[in-house]
């Protein structure tokens, strides 16, 4: 037996360390919250994606009777992004939640998946932003694979 290591590097800022453009989609991801529609859960979730050109495109979680149908706010913000603008590059997403839950708001393995998919695609990686709902620090992950390192991919598919 031999033990696999993976290293996982992320940054954490004070609110007030962010650079201005990633303080400001912070902002439209916590004005996203808004739009959450969470009547089962009560935990009310925000993201925000920048593209390259600075488009900011927020996405709020939607929850239904029938749960599986609901979809996560990173997801409902990339899939928007992906149809309204197909060509332009993600540059950043950020993810709030509302709830004081003490740590920071890890995305599910399906968001990560998905992230993923799309920094393959773009052949770029994807700055993910998670901030803290206690203390609005934020966690800081150069592109997807410190978050999903073992991601499925494309390239799996075949032999
Ligand atoms: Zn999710």
């Amino acid at each position: 037996m031999k033990k696999l290591i993976n290293q996982v590097e992320l940054e954490q800022y004070a609110a007030g360390e962010l650079s201005d453009e990633y303080l400001n989609l912070v902002e439209k991801a916590t004005e996203a919250l808004s739009g959450s529609y969470s009547p089962y859960s009560n935990f009310a979730v925000g993201a925000a994606v920048l593209t390259e050109e600075g488009t900011i495109i927020k996405g709020a979680n939607q929850e239904n009777a029938a749960y599986p149908s609901g979809l996560c706010a990173e997801r409902t913000a990339l899939f928007y992004t992906s149809t309204q603008y197909p060509t332009k590059k993600i540059k950043a997403i950020a993810v709030v939640v509302q709830k004081p839950i003490g740590r920071f708001p890890f995305p599910c393995g399906s968001c990560l998946q998905v992230m993923s998919e799309f920094q393959e695609k773009q052949n770029e990686k994807i700055d993910v932003l998670l901030v803290h709902p206690n203390t609005s620090e934020v966690l800081l992950s150069k592109g997807l694979d410190n978050l999903l390192p073992h991601a499925f991919k494309k390239s799996h598919l075949s032999p």
